[in-house]
């Protein structure tokens, strides 16, 4: 639990009850809290962040898996309007691809798309044109179609086609080309390609520990709510959507969740690349120290992943085999951690259901005093945006139905 978070003198009848102390229920009690009204936050674990979340291993800051915050996305949008600090590094978008086992250089722009390897002339003509016209590319158009098919349209060799798979996987966190809708894809690139992203210094956690001390938000931590509370206005942010579908007995049509089974590593030695992901198998590798504060100095915080698509089974070897591809080696390990199975989106936007702006609204709860927040709520952003943009958006519907109240 966090330390100077509000756990005593908590109102016993609050304007606003949020369901769930992640990132999104934090965003919305904070929102509430800034705007003067009373909020209390009910969290189901004794401590709070949900997958936002970091532990301290021996001096490394470890995340719930690597976490990257996207710049200019919903997320900092409305952390900063809260007066949260974002502090962290940008990693360069330069590192190593690996196809057939061999890791090739990346290409992230025209220099490396020239030296590398990994692709032939024929495919390096095709990337190098998708690259460019990215940005203006209206991802709301691409709403129906598949990442696979977009994909299919783009580019005739398999090499590129899997190269452009990876970077999406790497920007979705998402391994389901057949069903996830090409305009996530399409903005989370725009966004990875061009904004950036940042690991944050101390971690996701220090966004969660900010929000949980907002001045205001109360919090009730170790029980988890099984009953819809009667209060003004209540934010379901519990996660996926089967906790509120529970709360509201009611059936949400959303995609299937996306996974992954991460290895987090404190190393005492800086691996020989910062990163790396699989052309050709779905992994990933990155040494968040290299330019966010994460481990005790001299030493470096990295994380690995294997993406899963549904039925895919986590395979501890192949994660840490392919952080020696980077370069680490077994003796520079002085910390691990398995997260073996991990959902990093709730429910994917697909192709079938109108991808984005399919996803429930943060009013569809069939109570007018009652709203929804998380990573599958609502038509903006993917991942932590998605559950921010819905968090604001919730709050301030919150806030709407107490003004009426006031009015009535
Ligand atoms: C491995 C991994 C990597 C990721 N990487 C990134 C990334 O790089 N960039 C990015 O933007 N996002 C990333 N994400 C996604 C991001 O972490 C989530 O989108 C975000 O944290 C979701 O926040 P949330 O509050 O909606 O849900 P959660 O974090 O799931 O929080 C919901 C909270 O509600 C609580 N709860 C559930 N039921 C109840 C109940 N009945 N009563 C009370 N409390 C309840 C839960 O205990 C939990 O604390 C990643 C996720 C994972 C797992």
């Amino acid at each position: 639990m966090n330390d100077t978070a509000e756990t005593q003198n908590v109102p016993s009848q609050p304007d606003v009850v949020v369901i769930g102390g992640g990132l999104a229920g934090l965003t919305a009690a904070a929102v509430v809290a800034k705007a003067g009204r009373s909020v209390v936050v009910h969290e189901k674990l004794s401590v709070l962040g949900g997958d936002a979340r970091s532990v301290d291993k021996d001096g490394f800051i470890f995340n719930q898996g690597p976490h990257a915050l996207y710049k200019g996305g919903r997320a900092e949008q409305v952390l900063a309007d809260l007066g949260v600090t974002v502090k962290g590094g940008q990693p360069p978008i330069k590192g190593g691809l690996v196809f057939d086992g061999k890791v090739e250089i990346a290409p992230a722009g025209a220099p490396t798309l020239l030296r590398t390897k990994a692709l032939d002339l024929k495919g390096k003509v095709e990337i190098g044109k998708n690259l460019a016209l990215l940005p203006r590319l209206k991802a709301d158009k691409y709403n129906d179609v598949t990442v696979a098919d977009w994909i299919g349209d783009l580019v005739s060799g398999e090499r590129p086609a899997e190269m452009l798979r990876s970077l999406v996987r790497l920007a979705t966190y998402a391994n389901q080309p057949d069903q996830l809708s090409a305009d996530v894809a399409i903005t989370q690139l725009q966004s990875a390609l061009g904004p950036g992203v940042l690991y944050l210094d101390g971690g996701w956690q220090s966004l969660v520990d900010q929000l949980a001390t907002t001045a205001g938000v109360h919090v009730v931590a170790g029980e988890a709510i099984a009953e819809l509370p009667d209060a003004p206005a209540v934010i379901i942010a519990a996660g996926g959507a089967s906790t509120a579908a529970r709360l509201l007995d009611k059936t949400f049509d959303v995609g299937p969740p996306a996974g992954a089974s991460c290895l987090d590593l404190g190393l005492s030695r800086r691996p020989e690349m910062d990163f790396i992901i699989g052309g050709d198998e779905p992994f990933y590798f990155s040494n968040h120290s290299s330019v966010a504060a994460l481990a005790p100095t001299g030493q470096f915080q990295a994380g690995a992943i294997q993406y899963l698509a549904e039925g895919d089974e986590p395979d501890a070897d192949a994660i840490m085999n392919f952080a020696r591809k980077a370069g680490v080696r077994d003796a520079d390990v002085m910390v691990s951690r398995r997260l073996h199975k991990m959902t990093t989106v709730s429910a994917i936007p697909t192709a079938s259901r109108g991808g984005l702006a399919s996803r429930p609204k943060v009013t569809d709860t069939g109570h007018d005093n009652v709203f929804l927040a998380g990573d599958w709520v609502g038509p903006e952003g993917h991942l932590a945006d998605a559950a921010v943009a819905s968090a604001d958006a919730a709050a301030k519907a919150a806030l709407a139905v107490l003004e009426q109240r006031v009015s009535v």
